[in-house]
């Protein structure tokens, strides 16, 4: 009993679901954490080594994030054992399975996380029909390829600076990591005057105090090749980026890449969280207290999902945008005035934000958690 109930608390998890299916080896966990507004959007996790724990963690987020965004969704994840590098029929068989498996749970709707992509999302759609992030072909909009969290970002930072003493007309920007999120989120900020100093990827960091051109880097990448390879920067180790003087510092790369034993080396006045959890809560704290602005990632990267809810409910690719702009803007503005007036971090708003919606839908249900509503049980 107490193992099965280890993680509830008066949000959630609604159900936990073990899939075991002998016959093509499928192993899964399925948490759906709370759907009081509307049914759960989280992707699935194919790794080696997951776990119950790390899935409910995962849910939880989903439903604070989903809620911070504005979206009629609630969060849940799901979590695959098994290699994601395995061969593509394997792989497969087992998507196709964990979807038959889940048919009929129709308060969680299918998306990707890592290991899995549109491709594994196509296999969903294809068995049971309940999914978001397919291919344009299908009536996807690729939000990875549109952009769709560096659009997102760029609203986010813009909205931010009205809280600093600059402007984004000539502020300098440094970002971790170039690939969907960072790249995307450099192209939209440099179109509006912002000029980008230095930008990193995991095989090392390039400078340049005049600015980098940012079409150039993207079509470096794009073919295949390595930021170090752009001639006219400074090249430097990959974890320099961290040090570098700029105005506005983007983490879009991994977890916990701002710490206590390199917080001080950041020199920014404005961060704006492109990665998922990029800063440890106490890195976070330091950089409040020396007057460092934080976005929280659950606020400056939601525009991913907003794609995908807008997906789901029909919307083209147009939608989409406005929706993620509409949204950035709004959701940031309420989370900066709450902080400023009441003196707490931003992070501390935006759950609070996020909380408050959860609980105001779950006010509205016969039982706190789902409602027997189509589309719920
Ligand atoms: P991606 O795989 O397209 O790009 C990641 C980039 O980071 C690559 O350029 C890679 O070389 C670089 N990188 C990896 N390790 C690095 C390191 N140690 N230092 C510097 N660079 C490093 O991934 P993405 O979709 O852009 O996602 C980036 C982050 O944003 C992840 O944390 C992801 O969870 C988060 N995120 C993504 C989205 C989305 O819409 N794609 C939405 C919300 C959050």
């Amino acid at each position: 009993m107490k193992d099965a109930f280890e993680f509830a608390d008066e949000l959630g998890p609604l159900k936990t679901i073990h899939i075991h299916e002998p016959s093509v080896g499928l192993r899964a966990i399925l948490v759906i954490d709370n759907v009081a507004k509307g049914p759960s959007i989280g992707g699935v996790r194919m790794a080696p080594d997951v776990n119950t724990r790390e899935c409910s963690r995962l849910a939880r987020a989903m439903t604070l994030k989903n809620a911070a965004a504005g979206l009629p969704h609630g969060g849940g994840k799901a979590v695959l054992y098994g290699d994601p590098k395995m061969p593509k029929a394997d792989k497969e068989r087992l998507i196709r399975a964990l979807a038959n498996a889940l048919r009929y749970t129709e308060d969680y709707i299918f998306a990707p996380d890592m290991g899995t992509d549109e491709v594994c999302m196509a296999w969903v759609k294809d068995e049971i029909g309940r999914v978001v992030a397919l291919p344009r072909e299908i009536g996807g909009i690729p939000l990875d390829e549109i952009g769709a969290t560096g659009w997102g970002l760029s609203h986010a930072t813009e909205v931010a600076l009205e809280y600093c003493d600059f402007e984004l007309a000539g502020a300098r920007i440094v970002v971790q990591g170039f690939g969907a999120v960072g790249k995307n989120a450099a192209r939209f900020l440099t179109n509006r005057g912002a000029v980008l100093v230095a930008a990193s990827d995991s095989r090392g960091t390039i400078h340049s105090a005049n600015g980098l051109d940012v079409a150039r880097l993207i079509e470096i990448k794009e073919s295949g090749g390595a930021l170090v390879d752009y001639s006219g920067a400074d090249k430097l180790d990959r974890d320099a980026v961290v040090g570098i003087d700029c105005d506005i510092w983007i983490p879009a790369a991994r977890p916990d890449v701002i710490r206590g034993d390199n917080v001080d080396r950041l020199k920014a006045k404005l961060v704006v969280e492109g990665a998922n959890i990029p800063i440890t809560p106490g890195a976070e704290k330091v950089l409040a207290e020396k007057g460092v602005l934080c976005i929280p990632d659950f606020i400056a990267n939601a525009g991913g999902v907003i794609c995908a809810a807008m997906e789901f409910h029909g919307a083209g690719e147009g939608a989409a945008m406005q929706s993620i702009e509409e949204k950035l803007r709004r959701n940031t503005r309420l989370v900066l005035e709450d902080a400023a007036r009441r003196n707490i971090l931003p992070r501390d708003a935006a759950t609070e934000l996020a909380l408050d919606r959860v609980r105001k839908a779950m006010s509205f249900r016969r039982y706190s958690l789902f409602s027997s509503a189509p589309g719920f049980v």
